[in-house]
């Protein structure tokens, strides 16, 4: 085998590529637009676009694509061949400047939340210098922004790219108020996936995993997660192989894949890549999502990112580690060794702090999915209430400044922020609550509250743009006050926040229903669904916030707020269709078939004078569900056919009506699964699917 250093990145269209294939001038103009954030000079798109084919001729591909992600959340491509006609029976292999800079894909079929409408039908695809083509499966990939006629974002990476620049302003404002000469910052981002493994041969036998990624019917199985024993276990080979072959694809497409163990249900995996800029991060993140799922069929088995495939185990998340770096200075999350360091870090913890506090309705929104929402608040996920964990040292030392006293370490030294070093946090006492949604883990903060299929653009761009608003805070009242000693007058600031915002602050267990009700005391605002979390995106607050940042316009947020609520009540009503369908033509006449043994069985034992007490107690057990689950799929069918007037309202009603009656007759579905046959159950029962297809 080739040593992966050999290999790695070998698909990419990375700087050393561009070195080999570029005239020296134009790789430096390449290296100041990816590396320094300079604008892309128009005359180089020739050569450039030029150079990107060859090298993926080289590569072996006939076909380039403009690879986007829309609103959908997932990406989109439409393949182009490298060809032009040359004359008669001839072709030239030819790729323009303007084919490379701009592309013209047919946009109709994808959501715009009316933004084109208003304005011309066209959508436009634009090269995305700052992040890397690649070539996979023949074809170049070329990484796009996709926007409208007016400009107008109609993607996940738009706002991205926006709130890089606003945090990087922010960001260095700040800064440069504290007397440092910074250029640059870049905000880091690590995204941990979590994903299921199954059986394609059982997988293919469940009409709900198929069309829906989860399973709407399934009784626990015998053996669930209790005995913990899947977590960091031993890897079997077959999964083994898919892994080295996941692994493989990835580093020849460039991307960091390190860190892979079981998770803690059965069947449940963990990817994790090591960080890198958040623009790369969110591409190679979906790169990974698809990866993991192409080569799971070339070893029979499906990869399911879906937020809560099994209802009893946990589900998947994706917990989407955040930092940002400056020129010269680094991690700015980390705490640091000398006392200007630390003074620097309590007031970007201080900016974070607010920000979590201000924004929470944001945070939530921005990983609310139908998905998501069987997860968040269950026993396994963060609960769906923000809060921040910061470990006991970091909190002391906050308590301190709040109520200016002076620190005592556990060495019994007395610290007084900004004058004395602060003691070294160390990771072990940041990352031990596993329940938090949003927690420091030593020099990064993890936001776990990401669902599993979640594209990682809205959340990052969220934090970007919630944290560049709380610097400029810091900088407004810094730039306002009279101050000798810039210290004494960061710590007022960070004080008068830490009093103001430290209901945000939570230690304990995120996971109790003492938090809820502590929560609710605080004034924290709990989210449970999807429809109760998207409605926020429009709130004056937020309107005001992305406009001040230049992030979103109020068409481009009301696209995305009705956008993602229909896609909540599609995804809704596709699960009740399939639920109905599953029943009526698969569960039902099985359990009819099951009755008619039993009732037979019944007649011949009281024809023969035996009393047949079993078998009339399970024919009971089945009966009653059954005739429940008549009526209620009844009534589920008759919701299915309401309309509501607007997204709100058909959001909310999927939530208050549809969705809990879907949870009924699943449980009484459930119910009779426990009382019948295995061989008489029709479809493949929670212990086939995820313990016997698999060994
Ligand atoms: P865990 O959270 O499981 O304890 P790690 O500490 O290894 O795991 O980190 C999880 C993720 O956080 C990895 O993807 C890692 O690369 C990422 N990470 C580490 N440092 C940073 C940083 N400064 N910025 C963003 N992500 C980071
Ligand atoms: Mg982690």
């Amino acid at each position: 085998m080739r040593v992966v250093d050999e290999f790695f990145a070998c698909d990419v269209f990375s700087l050393s590529a561009m070195q080999k294939y570029l005239p020296n001038v134009v790789y430096k103009q390449m290296v100041d637009v990816m590396e320094n954030g300079k604008e892309l000079p128009k005359e180089i798109a020739d050569t450039v676009a030029n150079a990107m084919k060859d090298w993926a001729i080289d590569k072996g591909a006939t076909h380039y694509t403009h690879w986007f992600q829309p609103m959908t959340g997932s990406t989109a491509e439409k393949h182009d061949a490298f060809i032009n006609p040359a004359g008669p029976n001839a072709v030239i292999s030819d790729f323009r400047g303007k084919e490379l800079i701009k592309g013209e894909p047919d946009a109709s079929s994808f959501p715009s939340g009316g933004i084109r409408s208003t304005f011309e039908a066209r959508g436009y695809t634009a090269w995305d210098p700052t992040s890397f083509a690649f070539v996979r499966e023949k074809t170049l990939y070329i990484p796009t922004l996709f926007c409208a006629y007016n400009g107008a974002a109609l993607d996940k990476k738009t706002p991205l790219l926006r709130s890089l620049d606003a945090i990087n302003k922010s960001c260095l404002r700040l800064l440069r108020n504290m007397g440092y000469d910074v250029h640059k910052t870049d905000v880091t981002v690590g995204p941990e996936q979590e994903y299921f493994l199954i059986d394609e041969e059982v997988y293919k036998q469940r009409l709900d995993l198929v069309v829906t990624g989860r399973t709407l019917f399934g009784s626990n199985p015998v053996k669930g997660q209790e005995l913990d024993d899947h977590y960091f276990g031993s890897i079997d080979e077959r999964v083994k192989a898919f892994m080295e072959e996941v692994d493989q694809e990835l580093w020849k497409l460039g991307v960091y894949a390190k860190t892979e163990h079981k998770e803690v249900a059965p069947c449940q995996f963990e990817l994790a890549p090591v960080f890198s800029s958040v623009n790369l991060a969110n591409d190679q993140n979906q790169i990974m999502m698809s990866t993991l799922q192409r080569v799971a069929k070339h070893h029979g088995l499906v990869c399911l990112l879906h937020e809560k495939p099994f209802d009893g185990v946990n589900g998947s998340g994706k917990h989407d580690n955040w930092s940002i770096s400056a020129d010269g200075l680094g991690n700015l999350l980390d705490p640091g060794k000398s006392p200007k360091d630390n003074i620097r870090f309590l007031t970007i913890l201080a900016a974070i702090i607010k920000g979590v506090d201000e924004y929470q309705d944001l945070l939530r929104l921005s990983v609310a999915t139908a998905g998501n929402d069987y997860r968040l608040g269950a026993d396994e996920a963060p609960p769906a209430i923000v809060s921040i964990y910061l470990g006991d040292e970091l909190s002391a030392i906050l308590r301190s400044i709040e109520k200016d006293y002076e620190y005592e370490d556990k060495t019994k030294r007395k610290l007084k922020l900004g004058v004395s070093a602060m003691p070294q946090i160390s990771r072990d006492t940041t990352d031990r609550n596993r329940t938090s949604p949003f927690a420091f883990t030593g020099n990064k903060f993890e936001f776990r509250m990401l669902g599993s299929a979640l594209n990682i653009a809205c959340p990052n761009t969220f934090l970007n743009t919630i944290f560049a608003e709380e610097m400029d805070y810091i900088s407004d009242q810094l730039e306002s006050m009279e101050y000798e000693d810039i210290n004494d007058a960061l710590e007022t600031i960070i004080r008068k926040i830490l009093k103001e915002h430290k209901r945000i602050l939570f230690s304990g267990n995120g996971y109790s229903e003492e938090w809820r009700e502590e929560a609710k005391k605080r004034g924290l605002l709990e989210l449970s669904t999807t429809a109760d979390a998207l409605p926020h995106y429009t709130d004056q607050k937020n309107v005001d916030l992305f406009k001040r940042h230049r992030i979103y316009t109020m068409e481009e947020l009301q696209a995305r707020e009705s956008i993602l609520l229909d896609t909540y009540s599609q995804v809704t009503g596709i699960e009740a269709r399939t639920m109905i369908h599953m029943l009526r033509k698969q569960i039902l006449p099985a359990v009819f078939a099951f009755e008619e043994k039993l009732a037979n069985i019944i007649t011949t034992k009281h024809k023969v004078g035996l009393a047949a007490p079993m078998e009339e107690k399970l024919l009971k057990n089945i009966n009653v569900p059954l005739e429940r689950i008549s009526e209620l799929m009844d009534v589920l069918e008759s919701l299915l056919t309401k309309s509501q007037e607007t997204s709100v309202l058909r959001a909310r009603f999927c939530a208050d009506e549809v969705i809990p009656l879907m949870k009924c007759l699943r449980e009484l579905t459930d119910e009779i699964e426990k009382n019948m046959a295995e061989e008489d159950w029709p479809i493949p029962d929670y212990n086939d699917i995820l313990f016997k297809s698999m060994i």
